[in-house]
């Protein structure tokens, strides 16, 4: 298997690519601005892209999806949730996405947005803005919901075995990857008793809206074209 993560410095977001090699790939949460990079990568490795999946509709960058999809022409993929109705695949809880011999499953994770979801394979969930390094993503906006997020932590990623990794969607810190289990022991959000704390602790929060809002929501709605 081949597996990237690449970094856009401006918005702080991680774009994955997950290939086999000489084959079939895959990238997480492309950035529009750099399609360009992407496809160059993508040759150089001598690999297809199939699918470009979004884990949300992020408000805090533009995503290159829909550029992706005209550029090589693989199809954008998103969970059922979404009001994005650019995307060519919507995929439902549990659908496996192949790619080559490789394939993720699809969680519904909602309470960053209700369009949230996370996506397994065997060794590693991408956790989009739902669980991050440290921290857990804003519930504020976009049908947030702290209880939600409670939920889909608790009750569906915390779930998974200690030591699968965790790849989330951004760190602001420089943090590339955790654990379940290294999570689940220092995530300082995740140590609380009930649901109810961590609602409390969320709703507390009172942080600005993202600089690129009212461009990327709109934006994302059409997959980042136009
Ligand atoms: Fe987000």
């Amino acid at each position: 298997m081949i597996f990237r993560q690449l970094f856009d410095s401006v918005s702080s977001t991680y774009t994955y690519i997950v290939a086999e090699k000489n084959g079939e790939a895959l990238i997480i949460d492309p950035v529009k601005e750099n399609v360009q990079s992407y496809i160059q990568l993508i040759k150089d490795l001598n690999l297809k892209l199939v699918f470009a999946l979004d884990t949300h509709v992020h408000a805090d960058h533009v995503t290159g999806s829909g550029d992706l999809e005209d550029v090589a022409a693989c199809v954008s993929v998103m969970g059922e949730r979404t009001s994005a109705t650019c995307v060519s695949r919507r995929v439902t809880e549990g659908e496996l996405i192949r790619v080559g011999s490789q394939s993720l499953k699809t969680l519904y994770t909602p309470g960053h947005t209700d369009d949230s979801y996370s996506f397994l394979m065997k060794d590693r969930v991408f956790t989009g803005d739902t669980l991050m390094i440290r921290g857990t993503g804003r519930t504020d906006f976009q049908n947030g919901d702290a209880a939600q997020q409670y939920d889909s932590i608790f009750n569906k990623l915390l779930k998974l075995d200690d030591d699968v990794m965790v790849y989330p969607a951004h760190d602001y810190k420089g943090w590339m990857v955790s654990t379940i289990g290294e999570e689940k022991a220092h995530n300082p959000r995740l140590q609380v008793r009930s649901q109810q704390e961590y609602v409390a602790i969320m709703n507390a929060l009172k942080l600005d809206n993202p600089k690129l809002m009212d461009i990327a929501v709109p934006a994302n709605l059409r997959c980042g074209r136009g």
